[in-house]
């Protein structure tokens, strides 16, 4: 079966193609755009290079489309990507800016280009559909509660990637298939051994999870993409009084505050240099004292969700590290993981400094009670074996 899984941004427009049946998943290409004003042109041009290459005789031979959907009013988990999911990221398309006009666009050119190709969404917000109540629910009056207003948690493919990927190294056999079945069968009884993990994405945006034997039970992200570990150019955490006071002193607009907090704040707004953890780092190497601020605080607030989660779970088997930051930046690791020698955390430097660029490894010392590692991301994975359940049933 051949799965497209689609990901798309306000402005690029990036594809995986995979050959999947129900043990493996192969990639067959890869792609993408920058800049994008028009997916419809982005689809057709694929289409051509995917038929091109020899991957497709045409568009119709893709048997789903799969789409990494972010934030639905009132919807979530892995559902047909149809009206209403539509109806979904628009009722929430003030709350994920970035993410939902974008994904409304692009399922409705896939609907209009490859009419009879099936479309699923898959939320990132499903894997904390069995997040506890005292865990999502904000302190705050009813009316707004009857809003939608709670944590929902985002980077669910990335989490559930880890959770799965984590068990099969930590030979946890029967957490892989409780991970892989979550969604058709939901997480049912468990009895095995414990598996903690507090599993670290740490990318252009970043969240902390709490996963406990395959189930998360608490993350960092909040009602929006916009809470939690500072961002590339998202806040992160913030007092919510500070919004009012702001906007009094400095006379911004609600709408100017909003677009402060989504554009120029988080690793941008801290360093004044850059959204990008390589040249904040280069910065703070050069004695950029902001730079080094800005890294400082992603460090604390990494320490500060994975210690509420620590606490909250009674403990950690592992940590993992993944995304773009958390895959690359072995000198974060360590400063993440410092001090935590009481607490069974025991860095290797060697094997550390040797998990980069893609590479997946355990970079705790032999006897470090609580594993820490590395596993590269693998979202579009996820997407596309849930995409081939949906489809085959
Ligand atoms: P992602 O959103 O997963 O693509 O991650 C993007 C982030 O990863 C950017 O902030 C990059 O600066 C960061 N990144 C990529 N490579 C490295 C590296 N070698 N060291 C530190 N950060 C990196």
């Amino acid at each position: 079966m051949k799965i497209l899984i689609a990901n798309l941004g306000s402005t690029s427009f990036k594809y995986r193609l995979f050959d999947m049946d129900a043990d493996n998943a192969a990639q067959l290409a890869s792609g993408g755009f920058e800049r994008v004003t028009n997916y419809t042109s982005c689809i057709e041009e694929m289409l051509e290079s995917l038929v091109g290459e020899g991957h497709l005789q045409s568009g119709e031979e893709i048997d789903a489309v799969g789409f990494k959907t972010v934030l639905g009013k009132d919807l979530s988990g892995c559902v047909e990507a149809d009206a209403h999911v539509l109806e979904a990221l628009e009722g929430f398309k003030e709350v994920a800016p970035a993410h939902n006009p974008a994904y409304a666009a692009g399922i409705r050119c896939f609907a209009e280009k490859l009419p009879q190709v099936p479309r699923v969404a898959l939320f990132e917000t499903a894997f904390y559909q069995w997040i506890t109540p005292a865990a999502y629910s904000y302190a705050i009056p009813q009316a707004w509660r009857d809003l939608g207003i709670r944590r929902y948690g985002f980077h669910g493919a990335s989490h559930k990637f880890v959770a799965e990927r984590s068990a099969e190294i930590l030979g946890n056999g029967i957490i892989v298939d409780r991970v892989r079945n979550l969604y058709t069968t939901g997480p049912g009884e468990y009895s095995g051994a414990p598996l903690r993990v507090l599993s670290c994405h740490l990318g252009g945006s970043s969240s902390v999870t709490g996963i406990q034997n395959g189930v998360a039970i608490g993350t960092s992200m909040g009602f929006s993409p916009q809470s939690g570990l500072p961002q590339n150019n998202r806040v992160g955490d913030l007092d919510s009084m500070a919004i009012p006071y702001v906007c009094k002193m400095l006379g911004l607009s609600i709408e100017e505050a909003e677009r402060q907090l989504n554009k120029e704040s988080g690793l941008l707004g801290l360093s004044g240099v850059s959204n990008d953890a390589r040249d904040i780092r280069d910065a703070a190497e050069q004695g950029n004292t902001d730079a080094v601020l800005a890294t400082e605080v992603l460090i604390d607030s990494i320490r500060h969700w994975a210690g509420s989660f620590f606490f909250k779970m009674g403990g950690a088997e592992a940590i993992v590290f993944t995304a773009g930051i958390g895959e690359n930046d072995a000198e974060l690791r360590a400063a993440v993981c410092a001090g935590l020698e009481d607490l069974g955390v025991q860095i290797d430097p060697t094997a550390n400094a040797k998990a980069i660029r893609g590479v997946e490894g355990i970079i705790s010392a032999p006897d470090s009670k609580i594993k820490v590692i590395v596993i590269p991301a693998n979202e579009e994975l996820v997407i596309a074996r849930e995409v081939f359940r949906k489809v085959s049933k």
